[in-house]
């Protein structure tokens, strides 16, 4: 590679990764978030670039194959990522995102195969210690998203799947491979050092299968964003590996947002990690016995909650997964668009874990051009709800679930929640009286103030639409 050459790339891999840096940033407001994903595009195509560089003149004939094969890998690429951002449907997004993760991985695991075919004879500490990691790492989270995808497509039961011994044998294959890869660390060269790098890699793959299907099919995002972490820092030891800068910064960049990510989202449900991945969320809330919420229901029809809603001054809607099982976000701001035309102020709460994956419900607000200033974070909105006329609940469930304050017994005690149940009415959109993710009671369902009016969210909000129209 010429001194240009290096300099091009270098400067391209610096712009790149300063681009991914603040498209993270502008991804942290709706307002920014579509800029932030072209910027992200920008970057990407600088961090390709240099790879389209004529450098394989020391490899004499084979830049033409290299460039028919990175030109061809790219026109796949960008056809099948076209073909699923328009197709796929927004309730199937997590496990879009969860079979990328897992690719990520796989990329990671072959090229550090393929460095540990070429070099084994000659690699030293430094090298294969990066080379195992991939391995290691890109393996788990190949397999792992792929039963994270497999449970969320229905593909394989989402139930959590638990056998006695399960997480000492889980245990003994993290052993196993790491005195695999200590072996080889120290004896690359050996002449079984290929079948142990062949049993290494058998190891990761079993390792992040296993690992995943404890986990009940509702907790999947949680994993899916843990595994885009594993991803990350696949792509940091790969970057090693291969000596790219640039790699490593945004290795380490997805591995750390990550990370954080499944923070942000244990803490909103009040469940630590190990819960999520040892608990067996799901399996324990069936073994609790059949929902449904106890009591007397106040039924309403869309004419009687027209008329409610047509008297109030204030209304906070209450979106939840079913808005996005019913695509109903459209419906809902035509609904608040008639409400505000009478004179009264709607605003909307989002909760951190409203639907299933962050952010959800503002992204589907956003689709349906609600403006961005009505949304409010729960903190923001929450003592504003003694004070509303009427909460309406579109589609949400355990978010608005009282047990989360009150009921110690109940899987999600200690979550924050909205305060539905304190508005001066509460109206509750919803097909039936079954439960939502935790698989629980909800005492607002039979609260005094609470109407519930059933049926698909889309149709009864387009129905009460029109009712206020003629009202
Ligand atoms: P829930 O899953 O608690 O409830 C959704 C409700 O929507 C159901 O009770 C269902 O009732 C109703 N529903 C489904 N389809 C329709 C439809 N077509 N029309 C009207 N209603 C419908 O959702 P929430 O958003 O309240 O809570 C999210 C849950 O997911 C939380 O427990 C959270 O911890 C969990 N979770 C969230 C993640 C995230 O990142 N957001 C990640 C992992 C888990 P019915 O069938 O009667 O219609």
């Amino acid at each position: 590679m010429s001194l240009i050459e290096a300099y091009f790339s270098e400067g391209c891999y610096i712009a790149a990764a300063c681009l991914f840096m603040l498209s993270l940033k502008w991804l942290g407001s709706p307002k920014t978030a579509r800029r932030a994903n072209f910027i992200s595009m920008l970057a990407m195509a600088l961090a390709v670039a240099p790879s389209l560089l004529p450098v394989s003149k020391t490899h004499g004939g084979a830049l033409v194959n290299n460039l028919v094969i990175i030109l061809g890998g790219m026109a796949l690429g960008t056809t099948i990522g076209l073909v699923s951002a328009t197709r796929v449907k927004m309730t199937a997004m997590p496990q879009m995102v969860g079979l990328y993760n897992g690719f990520g991985g796989a990329a990671s695991l072959i090229v550090a195969a393929v460095e540990f075919v070429h070099k084994r004879g000659e690699l030293g500490a430094g090298e294969a210690v990066p080379i195992f990691l991939s391995v290691v790492i890109g393996g788990v989270c190949f397999t792992g998203s792929m039963a994270a995808f497999c449970k969320l497509q229905e593909w394989i039961s989402g139930k959590p799947v638990l056998f006695a011994g399960q997480h000492i044998m889980n245990l003994v294959l993290l052993l196993g491979a790491l005195g695999v890869a200590v072996g080889l660390c120290v004896v690359p060269a050996a002449g079984w050092s290929l079948w142990a790098f062949v049993g290494l890699v058998a190891i990761a793959l079993l390792l992040g299968w296993l690992v995943v299907i404890p986990i009940g099919g509702a907790d999947m995002p949680v994993v899916i964003s843990l595994m885009n972490s594993y991803s990350g820092m696949a792509v940091t030891a790969t970057g090693f590996v291969l000596r790219n800068n640039v790699l490593i910064v945004v290795g380490c960049l997805v591995g750390a947002s990550g990370i954080i990510l499944t923070r942000i989202m244990c803490r909103a449900m009040n469940r630590s990690l190990a819960n999520v991945m040892f608990g067996g969320f799901g399996a324990t809330v069936e073994a609790a016995g059949p929902a449904g919420a106890r009591g007397p229901v106040k039924e309403a029809g869309v004419d009687e909650a027209a008329m409610v809603l047509s008297e109030a001054q204030s209304v906070i809607v209450i979106p939840g997964y079913g808005m996005a099982v019913a695509q109903a976000q459209h419906a809902v701001r035509e609904l608040a668009a008639l409400l505000e035309k009478k004179g009264a102020t709607v605003r909307y709460a989002i909760h951190p874990v409203a639907g299933r994956m962050p952010g959800h419900m503002n992204v589907l607000l956003a689709e349906a051009n609600v403006p961005y200033d009505r949304l409010f974070d729960l903190d923001q909105i929450n003592e504003d709800f003694k004070t509303t006329d009427v909460a309406l609940v579109v589609g949400a469930n355990d978010v608005v679930n009282p047990a989360a304050r009150a009921d110690k017994s109940s899987p999600i005690y200690g979550m924050p929640i909205l305060n539905a149940d304190q508005a001066r009415s509460c109206m509750v959109l919803k097909r039936s009286m079954n439960p939502g993710f935790a698989g629980i009671d909800n005492e607002l369902f039979v609260a005094q103030n609470t109407m519930m009016v059933f049926g698909d969210a889309k149709a009864t909000l387009s129905k009460m639409a029109a009712a206020l129209k003629e009202a």
